[in-house]
């Protein structure tokens, strides 16, 4: 997700303020390689259902964090911690707010309260934010911009052409084409 402000996508890598508990602890750390093999990990589906109708999502974050490393061509360094996930019920609105706010003054920026929040990656607690109804190719997306910001180090205040979020975009999409299962429920 990110906002455009003066012709700068600002893709809410987010700063703030970490004020709540690790609630979520989530990706397992810095696993040895399993040996799976590529076309196994390939030919992985994913539920295609909210995240709030999924049973303890959580469980597939890894996997999916793998297959979005390997589309980007990101080797997964142990030293690197991976992100926390949350979704709307484990953050109130005001602490959204803080963060995104603290994101936009640190670049620059005019600060915001937003009526609602979205899915995002916020940087600085290093933690994806999923709504209920966000499904697991939102996830990848977030994944992507993770990847960008502590892998590649990429300012997403400074991204004129918004190839940050085109490139999380184009992830998602290929994430949901290739790794999720329609069912009846979902169309
Ligand atoms: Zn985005």
């Amino acid at each position: 997700m990110g906002f455009r402000m003066k012709n700068t996508l600002v893709s809410l890598g987010l700063a703030g303020i970490l004020m709540f508990s690790p609630v979520t602890s989530t990706f397992s750390q810095a696993q040895p390689t399993q040996a799976v093999s590529l076309e196994q990990k390939v030919s992985k589906t994913f539920p295609y259902k909210p995240v709030k109708d999924i049973e303890n999502f959580r469980q597939y974050s890894d996997d999916i964090l793998e297959i979005v490393a390997g589309k980007m061509n990101i080797k997964l360094n142990e030293n690197i911690p991976k992100p926390t996930i949350v979704t709307e019920d484990e953050i109130t609105l005001d602490e959204f707010n803080r963060r995104v706010s603290n994101y936009m003054i640190e670049h620059g920026f005019e600060p915001v309260y937003l009526n609602g929040m979205c899915p995002m990656y916020f940087e600085k607690e290093n933690q994806i934010l999923l709504l209920n109804s966000s499904t697991l190719h939102s996830l990848a997306h977030e994944i992507v911009h993770y990847f960008q910001v502590q892998y590649r180090h990429e300012d997403a205040a400074n991204d004129p052409y918004d190839a940050l979020e085109k490139e999380a975009i184009y992830v998602q999409r290929w994430f949901e084409k290739e790794h999720m299962k329609q069912t009846e429920n979902t169309r």
